[in-house]
């Protein structure tokens, strides 16, 4: 390499890397446009929970197949990254396999990522015959039409052909195929070159090495645009999970207070005040992104739309319109949406006479949810699409007293009978006397 190749490699890095910063700072704006709340409590639970399931994945297992070749993948992608350190000092200073002096160590290194590319390669061919040939329910759901169905074929596309890249690069490298050491792959590889010029190899090799390192440049900025950010957000989000027991729903505070302070015979209704200025939320329920809390909407940047949770759904699974993989899949449509209003109007949100509900999502989905928490107990990153259903729907009822009839009746009932059916307080045990 000469000095502007190392010239060029600095501006290429800068460029990858200053980009993919930028962006992830929008994505930490625009998660804290949510409501603040405080999951810092249990820190050894929630360590615990991030490496049993982001790095573990022990939800992913619960369907092998996928759960597996999901694990290949991963691990050895993050694996054959560490590579990575190496291109970098060799691109900056101009060496080539500067790490090949450690001998024997570096040989098994490079071994080990030679297997394990072969083995991504594998596990994206399969992952794209589920998708492509085979069409999985989960993967041809309409609420992926557009663009995600495309996302996870874009993804797999990249790994493809950077493993390969990976691999024609060590094959072509005469130097490092002379040391025959790590070449454990590619120098089954290498007999397809036999016939290529000295000259022409050494330009296949540099080729495949600059298109490796732009691609993963490349991969690194298109993870923004991408569900596959949860290959970084995963670990968070998983940290800041709700670590309640499922069906344990959050309480409104105020909601909570006035309600105790009416069941208390010994209240004085007039000397306590009901609720002052502060205790007062300024909407009940969620109608929007900004009225979801920060971890809402880090799940939803999260999401790896993979649809368990749809394909779980007894809702979805008999007919409703509900998704819950939609669900957050609007959520993040949503928020960027919200995002990008933001960065044209230099930091300040202008209304858009648009909300998440009606505009993304609507009311009839919205209550085909039977709050069963199966979504929530499937998803392999402990994302809660029902905690925003249950917000939105409390927004429904509480600012715009719009529940269902069925639901609006049963309300009635409990606030008039102190139970759901509709009579009397004084039958409510008549089923005792019933011989
Ligand atoms: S909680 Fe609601 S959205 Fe989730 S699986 Fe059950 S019905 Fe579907
Ligand atoms: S919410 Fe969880 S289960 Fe549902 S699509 Fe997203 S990652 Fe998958």
């Amino acid at each position: 390499m000469d000095y502007l190749d190392n010239l060029f490699f600095a501006i290429l890095l800068i460029c990858g890397f200053g980009y993919f910063f930028t962006n992830i700072k929008k994505i930490k704006r625009n998660i804290n446009l949510g409501i603040a709340i405080d999951r810092t409590d249990n820190p050894s639970a929630r360590w615990k929970n991030m490496a049993m399931i982001a790095l573990g994945q022990s939800k992913m297992v619960k369907r092998p197949v996928a759960g597996i070749l999901h694990i290949i993948v991963y691990v050895g992608f993050v694996i054959i990254n560490i590579e990575l350190l190496e291109i970098i000092i060799d691109g900056l200073f101009g060496t080539h396999r500067v790490f090949s002096s450690m001998g024997a160590l570096y040989g098994l290194l490079i071994s080990s990522f030679e297997i394990l590319a072969l083995l991504v390669l594998v596990a994206v061919i399969v992952f794209w015959i589920r998708r492509n040939v085979i069409k999985l329910k989960r993967f041809i759901n309409p609420d992926l039409n557009g663009f995600p169905k495309n996302d996870g074929n874009y993804i797999l596309y990249f790994e493809m052909v950077l493993m390969t890249l990976f691999l024609v690069m060590n094959a072509t490298d005469t130097h490092f195929q002379l040391l025959n050491s790590g070449n454990i792959v590619s120098q089954f590889i290498t007999p397809i070159f036999s016939g290529v010029s000295t000259s022409n190899l050494h330009l296949i090799e540099r080729t495949a090495w600059w298109l490796h390192i732009s691609g993963i440049l490349v991969f690194l900025n298109y993870l923004y645009f991408s569900k596959h950010l949860h290959i970084l957000l995963a670990f968070p989000n998983t940290y800041f999970a709700d670590l309640n027991p499922l069906g344990e729903l959050s309480n409104l505070e105020a909601v909570t207070n006035e309600v105790k302070l009416m069941m208390d015979p010994n209240a004085d209704l007039f000397a306590t005040p009901v609720a002052t200025e502060g205790d007062v939320p300024a909407k009940f329920g969620a109608s929007d992104v900004q009225d979801l809390n920060w971890v809402q909407l880090l799940n939803a940047y999260t999401c790896t739309e993979c649809g368990r949770c749809t394909s779980s759904c007894p809702a979805n699974l008999t007919g409703k319109k509900l998704s819950p993989r939609k669900i957050m899949m609007d959520t993040r449509d949503r928020l960027e949406e919200v995002g990008r209003n933001i960065d044209a109007n230099k930091g300040v949100f202008i209304p858009d006479n648009k909300t998440l509900l009606n505009d993304y999502i609507t009311p009839e989905e919205l209550w085909a949810c039977t709050s069963c928490n199966a979504c929530v107990e499937e998803c392999p990153i402990n994302i809660s699409p029902l905690s925003i259903i249950i917000d939105m729907r409390r927004y429904l009822v509480m600012e715009q007293s719009a529940a269902p009839m069925p639901l609006n009746a049963m309300m009635t009932n409990v606030e008039n009978n102190g139970a759901p059916w509709q009579y009397n307080q004084q039958d409510r045990l008549n089923w005792k006397n019933e011989s």
